[in-house]
């Protein structure tokens, strides 16, 4: 395969709200780069979110974080991925969500998530450095200072194309609040995110996992994805009143008038993961007396480590077939057709995940 010269994309313009194909100039990788095709890449809610202007990105842009691709050309230095394995031209890659520096503050203090030079993919700017630095194009550069690792043979692409948003991040929750075999979860929001953490709290045995969301079509999932119990947001009454409350909760819905009613839910020493709220404005009214008097931990949760999408990846191959993760991209459409994508998926709220192929 030789380099291409350019590379369709659909470029997101904020001002306008409008997206537009547009063929944007492809250089070589640099050193340490990595130039993929991308292969697939799904609309994240995240990406409906800056589409619909509930988010600003700054700036015209390539969207698209939730990628799987191959490898096109690779820059000097990059010829292995982040376990060692070699890369070769053609190899199936997915990779993080974020590539950091590996020596500023954060970075030396284990947060690498939070680099002070942070390149985020589906975030980067046209005017910047790496134009091509989002899935909804043909081509993406991966940066160095990205985790990158080949994709196992035996994971289509629709079935690893989340792993590098929702899974990993839920991965990273259910790693920080140490979710162990018995323990009950209550899990807040049934979207993929939502089910993503259901799933990986049922495979590490907790039990009862509870997912609660008002929408009754999102939930008839949740137990395909290992829910032992539903609830319509606001009655979790149901599942306190006789019992201790949740040993751990994971917002994973974005309204802070939920995280609230996750906190009345734990029990005393309970651990409390928020996730979803990532946008400006989110105030959550939270009774401090419970946080307080009932000893609850309360962390936040934004991106992820490395770490975490191998875990991921890992858990994908190992158990991804007990969940439907085949079924977690209802359709896959061509990258010019992301009108009709986006249309689909607020058409519909148990589509998951819609994804375009360039
Ligand atoms: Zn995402
Ligand atoms: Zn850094």
């Amino acid at each position: 395969m030789s380099a291409p010269t350019v590379a369709r994309a659909i470029v997101f313009d904020p001002a306008t709200r409008e997206l537009d194909p547009r063929d944007i100039p492809v250089r070589e990788p640099r050193s340490g780069e990595i130039l993929v095709r991308v292969r697939l890449s799904a609309i994240c809610g995240s990406d409906l979110h800056t589409i619909r202007g509930r988010r600003d990105p700054g700036g015209p842009l390539v969207l698209g974080h939730e990628i799987c691709g191959e490898v096109a050309a690779l820059g000097d230095g990059a010829d292995a991925d982040s376990l060692g394995a070699p890369l070769s031209i053609g190899d199936r890659v997915t990779w993080g969500i974020a590539a950091s520096c590996g020596n500023c503050f954060f970075c030396a203090r284990g947060i690498p998530q939070k680099c002070v030079r942070l390149f985020k993919y589906g975030h980067a700017p046209l005017e910047s450095d790496t134009p091509l630095g989002g899935g909804f194009a043909e081509y993406c550069h991966l940066v160095p200072g990205t985790a990158v690792y080949r994709i196992p043979e035996d994971l289509p692409d629709r079935e690893v194309v989340f792993a590098n948003c929702s899974l990993a991040t839920m991965q990273a929750a259910v790693r920080m609040a140490d979710v162990r075999a018995g323990e009950s979860v209550l899990i807040q929001g049934a979207g993929l995110v939502g089910l993503c953490a259901t799933a990986l709290c049922a495979d590490r045995g907790a039990s009862p996992v509870v997912v609660a969301d008002p929408c009754e079509e999102r939930l008839t999932q949740a137990q395909s994805f290992g829910a032992t119990h539903l609830a319509c947001a606001g009655d979790l009454r149901d599942f306190t009143e006789d019992v201790r409350g949740f040993d751990v909760a994971i917002e994973a819905c974005g309204h802070p008038g939920a995280i609230g009613d996750g906190i009345e839910a734990l029990r005393i020493g309970g651990r409390y993961i928020a996730a979803g709220c990532v946008y400006p404005g989110a105030i959550a009214q939270i009774d401090m007396l419970s946080i307080t008097t009932k000893l609850i931990t309360l962390q936040g949760l934004h991106n992820y480590t490395p770490l975490d999408l191998q875990e991921a990846l890992r858990f994908l191959t190992r158990a991804g077939r007990r969940f439907p993760s085949a079924s977690v991209v209802r359709e896959v459409l061509p990258l010019e057709e992301i009108e009709d994508a986006l249309a689909l998926m607020e058409g519909d709220p148990s589509i998951l995940r819609v994804a375009l192929s360039p």
